[in-house]
């Protein structure tokens, strides 16, 4: 999967890599998907949504230039997959879900493979942490029509906030840069995620 669907796809940062090398993707798919835990796909989970493809979880994490002590926050824990990639490069990691279930069955996976670096949350992501902010990076593992401004707010300046933007289909990968308290956005990818819902996201 390293090898064919990263380093064959610009995929450069080795601590990513080896991040991806490390984390078992089969221990956060469903048991009807584990044959394909390796392929470069999205894959159904439970509530309806998806654990995210291995290149677009490797093209987020290596847009936030992580060197080992930040402080991360993700939006839309789903597996905890993306969470356990991003334990094994910063810190420390807050994660937000807004399904309970969804959250609960990725605390389990996290603890049984001995991740103590991150603090999962159950609500609206749209709003942030604002009592763990300032973040060195933001991640939103779901699509959204713009930035929330409470994301933007709530990264330091300098820190990048990478988030899907677009409609409720297809959307570009952007990185967003705080540069004297202004955003500067990268495109990275096309992309397609399932849709941020909240109060500074999209209506149920
Ligand atoms: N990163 C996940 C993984 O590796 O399995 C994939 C996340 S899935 C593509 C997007 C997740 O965002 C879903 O679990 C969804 O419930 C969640 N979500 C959507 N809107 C949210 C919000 N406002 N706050 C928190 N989570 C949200």
């Amino acid at each position: 999967m390293v090898l064919r669907h990263l380093i064959h796809r610009g995929i450069r940062d080795p601590r990513v890599l080896d991040a991806m090398r490390k984390v078992p993707r089969e221990r956060f798919v469903p048991p009807s998907e584990r044959d394909r835990a390796y392929a470069d796909q999205a894959l159904p989970v439970d509530c309806a949504q998806t654990i995210s493809q291995p290149y677009i979880v490797a093209l987020m994490t290596e847009a936030l230039g992580l060197q080992g002590e930040e402080r991360v926050l993700e939006v839309g824990t789903g597996t905890g997959y993306q969470t356990a990639v991003l334990a094994e490069l910063a810190r420390e990691v807050v994660t937000i879900e807004r399904h309970a279930e969804l959250s609960e069955k990725a605390v389990r996976v996290l603890d049984e493979l001995g991740y103590g670096n991150i603090e999962a949350r159950v609500g609206d992501g749209t709003l942030g942490c604002p009592d763990r902010a300032p973040f060195d990076g933001i991640i939103v593992t779901a699509a959204a029509s713009h930035c929330p401004p409470a994301l933007f707010e709530q990264v330091r300046e300098g820190g990048v906030v990478v988030i899907p933007i677009g409609g409720r289909g297809v959307q570009m990968l952007e990185a967003i840069c705080k540069v004297d308290a202004a955003p500067r956005s990268e495109s990275l990818s096309g992309c397609r995620f399932v849709p941020l819902i909240g109060a500074q996201g999209w209506p149920r």
